[in-house]
């Protein structure tokens, strides 16, 4: 049997809201093989959420930081480097578009929506790279998360569904100029899952049924399911993946028609 054994490694995941969180689901798998978290949140009405969920957990630091400001990645990453020395897996979980750019037509979108869809939900995966880059081992590993909308029209995501194109594209660039240093970037494309992103989503809970009843395995997806993905690509039983946009949606992307 392979035992993933993280102990004596550093990891920063970025984008926990509370339990029910994919950034969460991947954290628990980490800290059960005993590496030390660094947490970071938008902001301090999350912070009450975090302290819930890491509570009773040994190896947790956590710290602010808005993606979107620069100053608040500066002190997070100095933080990184005071605390812990140096990073080797890296856990963005971040996302957000405007409700009012979901709701309407695509067609629609004002230029400042999706300026802010792509700021935080895409070149925010490029700057916080930038940023550890420093801080990196040899045989580190980076993760983000992103949704089957990059690839297919899926209604409501509109331009959510452009910018996590936008991801999906920077992860293999990233993956690229970083590979020769050993440090590996990957997606985990997600099914649908009850989070609080997701609630933002109109029409959410009739897409989470139809999704399950298209899928191969008649399900959707869980968080532990993501969770044990995140496990085996921050790990080094993924050593030779990189740039890769990996499914864990039950299924659901291989179909090209429901099958009652
Ligand atoms: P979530 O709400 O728990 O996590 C999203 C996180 O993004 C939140 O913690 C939020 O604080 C953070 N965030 C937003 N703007 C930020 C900013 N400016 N600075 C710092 N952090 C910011 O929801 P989730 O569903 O766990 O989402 C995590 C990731 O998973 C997202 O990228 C999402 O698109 C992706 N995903 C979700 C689903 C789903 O159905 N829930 C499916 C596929 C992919």
């Amino acid at each position: 049997m392979i035992a993933i054994d993280f102990a004596g490694k550093n990891a920063l995941i970025m984008g926990v809201s509370n339990e029910k969180s994919l950034g969460w689901a991947i954290a628990e798998q980490l800290l059960a093989a005993g590496a030390r978290c660094i947490f970071s949140y938008q902001g301090e009405r999350l912070l009450r959420n975090l302290e819930k969920v890491t509570a009773g957990q040994q190896n947790v630091l956590l710290e602010p930081c808005d993606v979107t400001v620069e100053a608040d990645l500066e002190r997070l990453f100095a933080k990184i480097s005071s605390e812990m020395g140096s990073l080797d897996m890296l856990v963005h979980s971040v996302a957000y578009a405007p409700r009012a750019s979901m709701e309407g037509r695509f067609i629609d979108t004002t230029l400042e929506d999706y300026h802010t869809a792509m700021s935080i939900s895409a070149y925010s995966l490029i700057s916080v790279t930038r940023h550890a880059e420093p801080l990196l081992n040899s045989g580190s590993s980076i993760i983000t998360l992103t949704y089957y909308a990059s690839q297919r029209v899926v209604p409501k995501y509109n331009v959510m569904g452009v910018a996590k194109a936008a991801l999906e594209a920077s992860v293999r660039y990233l993956a690229a100029e970083l590979g020769p240093k050993n440090t590996r970037v990957n997606a985990i494309s997600a099914g649908p899952m009850r989070t609080v992103a997701a609630k933002s989503i109109p029409g959410f809970t009739a897409m989470y049924e139809k999704a399950a009843q298209t899928a191969a395995m008649k399900r959707n997806a869980t968080q532990e399911e993501v969770g044990k993905l995140g496990l085996f690509l921050l790990s080094d039983l993924s050593s030779g993946i990189t740039g890769e946009i990996s499914y864990v949606d039950a299924g659901y992307n291989i179909m090209g028609m429901a099958i009652d």
